[in-house]
């Protein structure tokens, strides 16, 4: 079935979906092939589940190449609910997390730690406007931390970590909401990795958490059920009703992102595409990107303009040319292109030729 018209979605999430899978997904709503039934309707419990949990599980391991001695989670409550469970599961009562604050994001993270235990920030960029990620001369570690805590990319203020900082053998843990697999990654390198599903996973509700078996350990019985990550692992993610949905069209994406070449051939289209939007952003001094040349993020794009109602004017002409979402978080203003896996590379080229235009008559 043709796809009825759809707007360049910029928008940060949730975000824009490839094309074959809501295709897919309306065709299997009303009877999934062989149940009869809806993926809205079955039990989590069913044999049908059951086996798209574990495919999606076996997919994702995988595309990303992760080791044994990692289990994968599928929660509910966003990335914010991470923000509480990881500080409550894997910081012991005396112990000190690290966090490296690079942005809005993981300065949340870290207010959260704070009402767990001992916060010890390693380093911020705040005093720039998270302008970029701090450097590694920066980084100042508790030699015994419980974790050191980063936001591998900075959605509100279009920044990205290029290199993982040095910490050696205290466990990383990295919130990869707004990045995670739009490249390889060695998972090896970290001790969890968390990231909401609705910008380069799927649809929102689903919270994938990757983590090194060994921490699941540290895991009080005291802790609510729900929120504990020895509990979630033992139940496979199925102590509760979980996103049954959400997981299916979240399989969908792992499948198109296997069938497209995986991470590599994600890196190097997400590469090209955000290089061509910078080299329009430097051409001429009429935009003003925002993040520092160093930190700039290959998925969410933030720039401004010499005003902000000349801001307005560009986000209100471009919406009505069919290219929608480009307002940047109400928190900094301004604009933000947010060019996850899903969005087109031609969709780039559409927002380049529309930039041109608009230069040209107000430049
Ligand atoms: N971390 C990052 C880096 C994000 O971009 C977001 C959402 N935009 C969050 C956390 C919060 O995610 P959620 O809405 O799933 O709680």
């Amino acid at each position: 079935m043709p796809v009825t018209t759809r707007v360049l979605n910029f928008s940060s999430g949730p975000a824009v979906l490839p094309v074959s899978v809501l295709e897919q997904a309306q065709r299997d709503l009303v009877s999934l092939p062989g149940v009869g039934m809806s993926i809205l309707e079955i039990s989590h419990r069913s044999k049908t589940f059951e086996s798209i949990l574990q495919k999606t599980d076996a997919d994702i391991r995988h595309l990303a190449g992760v080791p044994a001695g990692y289990t994968l989670l599928f929660l509910q409550g966003g990335a914010s609910t991470q923000f509480s469970m990881v500080p409550m599961n894997l910081l012991p009562p005396g112990g000190t997390a690290d966090y490296v604050i690079s942005g809005s994001w993981g300065e949340k993270a870290a207010k959260e730690a704070r009402k767990v235990g001992n916060v010890h920030v390693a380093a911020s960029s705040q005093a720039t406007g998270f302008d970029r990620i701090p450097g590694e001369e920066e980084l100042s570690f508790t030699p015994d931390a419980a974790y050191v805590h980063i936001t591998s990319n900075n959605t509100i203020e279009g920044t990205q970590w290029k290199r993982l900082p040095a910490a050696a053998g205290i466990p990383l843990v990295s919130d990869a909401s707004s990045d995670i697999f739009s490249q390889p990654i060695d998972v090896s390198s970290y001790g969890l990795i968390y990231a909401g599903a609705q910008k380069n996973l799927g649809p929102a509700g689903v919270t994938l958490v990757i983590v090194r078996e060994d921490l699941l350990a540290r895991s009080a019985k005291t802790l609510p059920t729900m929120l504990n990550y020895a509990v979630q692992a033992e139940n496979a993610s199925l102590y509760n009703t979980p996103p049954v949905f959400a997981i299916y069209v979240m399989g969908l994406v792992v499948e198109w992102l296997l069938a497209n070449g995986g991470l590599p051939a994600m890196a190097a289209r997400n590469e090209r595409k955000a290089a061509r939007l910078y080299a329009e952003l430097d051409r001429t001094g009429f935009w003003r990107p925002t993040a520092r040349p160093d930190s700039r993020s290959f998925m969410n794009v933030t720039f401004r303009l010499a005003s902000e109602d000349l801001e307005k004017t560009f986000v209100k002409e471009a919406t009505a040319e069919g290219l929608d979402g480009l307002k940047g978080h109400r928190s900094v203003g301004g604009m933000r292109a947010s060019i996850y896996n899903a969005f087109p590379e031609d969709g780039v080229d559409a927002l380049v030729a529309f930039m041109r235009e608009f230069e040209r008559r107000n430049g």
